[in-house]
């Protein structure tokens, strides 16, 4: 008899309000790009609790202690997506942030859109910043280092001009990590 191997799911958690109509382009992209399922879940309230006074950010490790329980069991990863200004030690602040422990990552779209930079609109950009950083972020949750091509999705990216200057996809090496890093585990 031939066994069945489980399917992969990482799932999308939207944190607060914001327009989700950026969501289906997002999803299909991450089915692209990691041969997972993606499923997306209802919102939950922002986690006032992550908000920092002090920088007046929200706690980007703060958040993911919040969304770890969120979590569906059969999925691998979870991708919090949050419209407010992330901060993480040592940083100004940060575009999202992944970890491997928690299986969880988030990413803020504040600082991804174009009018925050006083760029003219432009929906396409702001889209494929979007998918950049999520890969991104999944790519280090799932254990991905970073990459030293300035062009693979796993770049650390200083600022929006380097998010600009990477593609939304792995380079040949990183990518061949990632397979191996999805593994599925043959069921029993
Ligand atoms: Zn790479």
């Amino acid at each position: 008899m031939k066994r069945t191997v489980p399917i992969q799911s990482l799932a999308i958690l939207p944190i607060g309000k914001f327009d989700e109509s950026i969501l289906p382009q997002l999803t299909q992209h991450l089915k692209k790009v990691f041969q997972v399922e993606v499923e997306t879940l209802p919102y939950i309230p922002r986690p006032l609790d992550a908000y920092d006074q002090e920088t007046l950010q929200y706690s980007a490790p703060r958040i993911l202690e919040r969304i770890e329980t969120e979590r569906p069991e059969k999925s691998v990863a979870l991708l919090g997506i949050f419209d407010q200004d992330l901060s993480l030690e040592g940083l100004h602040y940060t575009f999202g942030h992944g970890s491997p422990r928690l299986r969880c990552a988030v990413i803020s779209l504040t600082r991804l859109k174009e009018i925050f930079w006083g760029e003219e609109e432009n929906r396409e950009l702001f889209l494929n910043r979007v998918r950049t950083e999520a890969t991104h972020e999944i790519g280090q949750l799932l254990g991905l280092s970073y990459c030293n091509k300035n062009t693979c999705v796993m770049y650390f990216s200083n600022g929006i001009a380097e998010t600009d200057r990477k593609i939304d996809e792995f380079c040949a090496e990183c990518d061949q990590i990632r397979q191996a890093l999805l593994q599925p585990v043959p069921g029993r």
